[in-house]
């Protein structure tokens, strides 16, 4: 070899054991863990976390740990897998009316104004511990999801593991905006179909764009009949649901629908739906469909106790029969065995309010703190087709791991306190005390 050639060989070597350079190791001190999986916390756990996946669990004085490791000392704190909220729309913003409402963002906001606000609300959902959310439609902003998880993946910007669904589906007179002059063309906050052969190509466009699920709008206008019972509309046809289940089953993806109850929920379910949406009134049949077709169930509590017409209004009537129905649901649900997955709806109510204020009205609701956490952990991972991966402090895991400073067993409260948060194995924050 001439000495030039050999110069380059060793530069070669040199820039190779770089790039090959071991991974970062870091121990994870925790005094309670709950891993997501187990039923019961464990004390004094020692996390080891290799790069960005989780190595090895262990009790502190078991496991060897390794030389020259960082420690993060969460010693005084309750450590968790990261969180996973199953529902959420970082376009929205809480649809302040005061502010111009759910309109005044298709019609004035331009697009950038958005994705900058939707690149906050990724932030604001890292930041209180939830480092993966399935984004269920960006209202208006087209593909922007796909943007914005292109960016939080690409380290451009802080956020969340992203799940998108794009601009979801809906038909002619099944979503806003709405109550404008006939003779005006105004956008609408989903991709509008009519008939089996829209919703499969719609469903073909978006999965084409990057849609890693498809959500579609099974319901609804809803309001209340004679009786008092709270009536939906439905939207899409059998045969309309059908086509796009069996083009989303066929891409390997699945399906989320929004369904109150009534004609469209039992649509979405004979079409073949893998998850639920909101699910208000669920009737036994329902329910029992559920069970046998291992349909998810994600309701949102939260966001129908904060949007709530004037008392005294048709509407107001409504909302409140809508939060009457939707406890007595989840209970149905619970009792029955369906599968819940953890969802808000964060964005229907505004981003700066805590996501994690759903955790209170589940266990309001009957469902034990563990379980509420294991909505939000191993059964939300399940759900995405993540099991093992996200969800858990296991190993070979990815190292998403939250903490936060008191017992959330004790007071499911305190999971709006999170304290510490690691994603991808990298610390995005650390307010703990040792
Ligand atoms: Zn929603």
């Amino acid at each position: 070899m001439r000495p030039a050639g050999a110069i380059l060989f060793a530069i070669l070597v040199a820039a190779s054991a770089a790039a090959q350079s071991p991974p970062p190791v870091t121990v994870i001190r925790a005094g309670t863990l709950i891993d997501g999986k187990s039923g019961s916390p464990r004390r004094d756990q020692v996390i080891v976390v290799r790069g960005n996946r989780i190595e090895s669990v262990g009790d502190a004085g078991k496991i060897a740990l390794p030389a020259g490791a960082a420690v993060i000392d969460l010693s005084r704190a309750t450590v968790l897998p990261g969180l996973i909220d199953c529902h959420t729309h970082i376009f929205l913003q809480g649809e302040e009316p005061s502010e111009g409402g759910y309109d005044v963002q298709l019609l004035k906001y331009p697009l950038a104004f958005r994705a900058a606000r939707a690149a906050v609300s990724a932030r604001r959902a890292l930041e209180q511990g939830f480092t993966t959310i399935r984004d269920v439609e960006t209202e208006g902003a087209g593909y922007g999801d796909v943007g914005i998880k292109q960016a939080i993946d690409g380290g451009y910007i802080p956020g969340p593991r992203m799940f998108v669904v794009t601009r979801a589906i809906s038909t002619t007179g099944g979503y806003p905006l709405e109550g404008y002059a006939p003779e005006i063309e105004v956008p609408k906050g989903v991709q509008i179909v009519d008939g089996p052969v829209e919703a499969r190509k719609a469903a073909r466009e978006q999965l084409d764009h990057g849609a890693d699920w498809i959500k579609v709008y099974m319901t609804h206008r809803s309001w209340l009949d004679a009786a008092g019972n709270l009536v939906s509309q439905p939207t899409l046809t059998l045969d309309e649901i059908r086509a796009i289940v069996d083009e989303t089953h066929g891409w390997g993806k699945k399906i989320a629908c929004h369904a109150y109850n009534g004609v469209g929920l039992h649509r979405a379910l004979d079409g073949g739906c893998d998850s639920i949406e909101h699910g208000l009134d669920l009737d036994d049949a329902a329910v029992a469909q559920m069970v046998k077709q291992g349909t998810w169930y994600c309701p949102t509590m939260s966001v129908y106790y904060n949007d709530q017409g004037p008392a005294d209004t048709p509407a107001g009537k409504r909302d409140r029969k809508r939060v009457a129905v939707h406890g007595p649901s989840l209970q149905k649900a619970m009792k029955a065995g369906v599968k819940i997955a953890f969802g808000t709806d964060v964005g229907g109510f505004p981003w700066t309010q805590p996501i994690a204020q759903e955790f209170p009205h589940l266990v309001e609701f009957g469902m034990s703190p563990m379980a509420a956490i294991q909505s939000a952990t191993v059964n939300a991972a399940e759900m995405l087709g993540m099991s093992g991966q996200l969800g858990v402090v296991a190993p070979g895991a990815y190292a998403d791991v939250v903490a936060v400073p008191g017992d959330p067993l004790k007071n499911v409260k305190e999971l709006e306190r999170v304290s510490f948060v690691m994603k991808d194995g990298k610390v995005f924050l650390n307010e703990t005390r040792p």
